[in-house]
């Protein structure tokens, strides 16, 4: 490379970097508060469209909720814009960068993640196992690199460190007795639990729940709910689907109202409990 081409290159960059700060954002602040924007959303399967141009924000920091009757485009948004989906059309930006159409892991790996099932094969290891195999970035994983020695003790060490970070975590949500439990054998609510404490060791910065309390006894919805409260106060930002309104409304500070794929409504809990859309939406679907 010669001397030119070396000067040449930081100048381009610069001038690159400033027109895409110029497109991402439309004003100055708003990538510090904003965690996750979406715009004008949509996404069609075959003739039915699921989403119908859907444009709403998540202020970092909050505990958001996305709510709306069965069938009003909610799970399919969560889809969108966690890449489990290619948006039809729309953009996902996620703090200042477009993550439109990128493959789940990608968009994990950059911080937004949001909680799965514990799928069935899961459900045959243990409780401690399945948080074991959560970490991102594992070097654990890549075999052949084990083989050199250095990287043998790494990996040694960092497998303890994981290993301990499990073992916080099984104390944060109170289920440290359960380490050596199968999953399979876990109640609704403790499945729960541990798929929250698995989308954790992935080190996110953004969560997603979609529906987190659905078969979750009481006590442990109130215990749920007090870890997620607990975890924003650290900093953790939260958007939670959900069609138990009054739960929401108790829980979040802010609400998003999708309705037949487009959002409805947005703002704190009072505005949308009095909202006329609002309850007519409810009220004419299927809740
Ligand atoms: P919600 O989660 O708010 O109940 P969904 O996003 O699951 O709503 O569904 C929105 C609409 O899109 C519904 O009419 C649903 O039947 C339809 N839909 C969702 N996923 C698919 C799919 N994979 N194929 C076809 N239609 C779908
Ligand atoms: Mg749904």
């Amino acid at each position: 490379m010669s001397d030119t081409e070396v000067e040449a290159d930081p100048a381009g960059s610069e001038t690159g970097n400033e027109s895409r700060a110029l497109e991402g954002a439309s004003g100055p602040d708003e990538r510090e508060e904003v965690s996750l924007r979406v715009e004008k959303l949509r996404k069609t399967f075959g003739g039915i469209v699921a989403v119908d141009g859907a444009s709403f924000a998540v202020e970092s920091g909050t505990i958001t909720g996305l709510i709306g009757p069965n069938g009003a485009g909610k799970s399919t948004t969560f889809n969108c814009v966690t890449g489990v989906y290619e948006p039809t059309e729309g953009t996902v930006y996620f703090e200042g960068e477009d993550i439109t159409g990128l493959a789940p892991h990608a968009v994990a790996n950059g911080g937004l993640v949001r909680t799965f099932q514990i799928a069935r094969e899961l459900g045959e290891m243990t409780v401690l196992e399945n948080l074991m195999l959560a970490p991102k970035n594992q070097r654990g994983e890549a075999l052949w690199r084990s083989l050199l020695p250095f990287v043998r003790d790494e990996v040694v060490e960092q497998e303890r460190d994981i290993r301990e970070r499990c073992w916080d975590i099984l104390d944060f949500f109170e289920i440290d007795h359960l380490a050596d439990e199968y999953a399979k054998n876990l109640s609704g609510g403790q499945r729960k639990l541990l798929e929250l404490a698995r989308a954790l060791l992935t080190d996110p910065e953004m969560l997603l729940l979609d529906e987190p309390f659905a078969g979750v006894n009481p006590s442990l919805e109130e215990r749920l709910l007090t870890h997620i409260h607990d975890l924003q106060a650290e900093g953790y930002t939260f958007l939670i689907v959900e069609h138990d309104m009054d739960l929401i409304m108790e829980h979040c500070e802010h609400i998003v109202v999708m309705h037949q794929g487009k959002v409805l409504t947005e703002g704190p809990p009072a505005d949308i409990r009095s909202n006329e859309a609002v309850i007519e939406a409810y009220l004419g679907g299927d809740v």
